[in-house]
């Protein structure tokens, strides 16, 4: 099934064509948006255009050669009849996923579509695909790899398809911060049999993270199972370290009633985070100084304006969203979340969500009962997703046609072994027990713990 037309007419591309004629009303965070991804590839110091473009690319995070010219100079009806081409032809050997964020230029052509560890179990669920082309970021596709059969290849269409977020933390930065806090805590455990820190990693970050989790008794959490994984943690050790968002991290345990007094954030490029030795002592959560440039835009005064304009609105943001901005909306929580709340609301509903724009437009293009608009007026979206354009799938397809796998992205056995020890972990955490007692006291969970997440099978 393909993206139906009025969806694709509705799109964050679409609506930017028409801002920069002056057909639409309306503003985007950049002009650079109207521009095709390559001219941002190959050496740029930032993402590209979009919400993350102010954050610079580390130095280690792969760059994109250019792509070839019959690609860059193709129109789009071209490169729509490569794309079919290749899809037919390849049939089931090919799987297409394409995450909630991505445009829909590009979802279009996905056979799935979901967050990035859904989209990673469809990966593995279909068992005939040789090759998985992941329409998301890095990460992600890195986490496919792990997941999928060693004979499957796992493609990024744009090597520069990279997360601000995940590249806010680094291997040697956490290795470097643990070994400063095995110094502090020692690694004897306490009388409890508790560890003195447990990792805890967001989905949202690189496979060597995961596979340090794994390395030191720690876990990986989604948007979706956080809490749960949260209360996993406190009842194997005294403390978390969180990374890489802190917002993450934040929302949750303020919600499971940890002080905000004793969640310290750590700076990697301070002594002991930029804390005392006493705050690092007392922690309960150490949150990890990073954060995603997308969420980061919403503030409560955008909730106040939307409050002001409809009275009956509700709000949902995701918890990627700073911590005042999570208080002020009405609910909070996972892409899967707020997805099954607006299909499960009553026609005629009002929504403004606090997420990223290619999700909340393509929500109100499906759901025309409701009205359904974005917190943050200007159009900007993930920069990072935004480098998957329709032009490098036609080239990653092509090459596959020509028995090339391009961009392939594969974890190293060494890595790739505790990570999905971490991995594990995390599917078989269980959600606590209504009044069950946890190491942490107190209030109740977000809106969106917990939930079940489901992938939408377009095939
Ligand atoms: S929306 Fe934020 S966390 Fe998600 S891929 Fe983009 S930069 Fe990373």
């Amino acid at each position: 099934m393909n993206t139906p037309a009025s969806t694709l007419a509705a799109s964050v591309d679409y609506t930017i064509q028409l801002i920069e004629k002056g057909a639409q009303d309306g503003a985007t965070c950049t002009p650079d948006l109207v521009q095709a991804p390559w001219n941002f590839d190959g050496g740029a110091p930032s993402y590209g255009p979009g919400a993350s473009m102010g954050d610079v690319i580390p130095v280690n995070t792969p760059r994109q050669g250019q792509l070839p010219q019959v690609y860059r100079d193709a129109s789009p009806a071209e490169l729509h009849a490569r794309i079919m081409r290749a899809k037919q032809m390849l049939g089931d050997k090919l799987v297409i996923l394409g995450h909630f964020y991505q445009r829909d230029e590009v979802i279009q052509y996905a056979d799935y579509v979901g967050d990035s560890f859904q989209l990673a179990n469809a990966a593995k669920a279909r068992q005939d695909a040789e090759a998985i082309v992941f329409c998301g970021v890095h990460f992600m596709a890195e986490t496919a790899d792990l997941l999928s059969r060693e004979d499957q290849a796992v493609i990024l269409p744009n090597l520069a398809a990279g997360c601000s977020m995940a590249d806010m933390a680094n291997i040697d930065q956490v290795e470097e911060c643990w070994e400063q806090l095995m110094e502090l805590y020692g690694k004897e455990v306490d009388e409890d049999g508790r560890a003195q820190v447990i990792p805890v990693t967001y989905m949202n970050s690189s496979a060597a993270l995961k596979g340090f989790c794994g390395r030191n008794g720690g876990i990986v959490c989604t948007s979706s199972n956080a809490e749960t994984v949260l209360e996993w943690a406190f009842e194997r050790g005294k403390r978390v370290l969180f990374f890489p968002d802190q917002h993450l991290g934040r929302n949750t345990a303020k919600a499971m009633g940890v002080p905000l007094s004793r969640m310290p954030m750590w700076n990697p490029n301070r002594p002991l985070g930029g804390n005392t030795a006493d705050e690092v002592l007392d922690a309960q959560v150490l949150l990890w100084h990073g954060f995603c440039s997308v969420h980061k835009r919403f503030t409560v005064a955008q909730i106040e304006q939307a409050r002001a304009d409809y009275p009956d609105v509700r709000v949902i943001v995701h918890p990627e969203c700073p911590m005042p901005v999570v208080d002020a909306a009405d609910e909070y929580g996972s892409t899967d979340y707020i997805t099954k709340a607006i299909a499960a609301a009553p026609a005629g509903s009002t929504f403004a969500i606090g997420t990223e724009i290619n999700l909340v437009q393509r929500l109100a293009a499906e759901y025309p009962q409701h009205t359904i608009f974005c917190l943050d007026s200007v159009v900007c979206p993930c920069s990072t997703m935004y480098r998957i354009h329709p032009g490098y799938m036609a080239w990653v397809l092509d090459g596959l046609l020509d028995g090339q796998v391009i961009n392939q992205i594969t974890v190293s056995d060494d890595v790739a072994v505790p990570a999905r020890v971490a991995l594990e972990r995390m599917l078989a955490a269980k959600p606590p027990v209504a009044g069950g007692g946890g190491a942490v006291d107190g209030a109740g969970a977000g809106a969106g713990a917990g939930a079940a997440a489901d992938v939408t099978n377009r095939g």
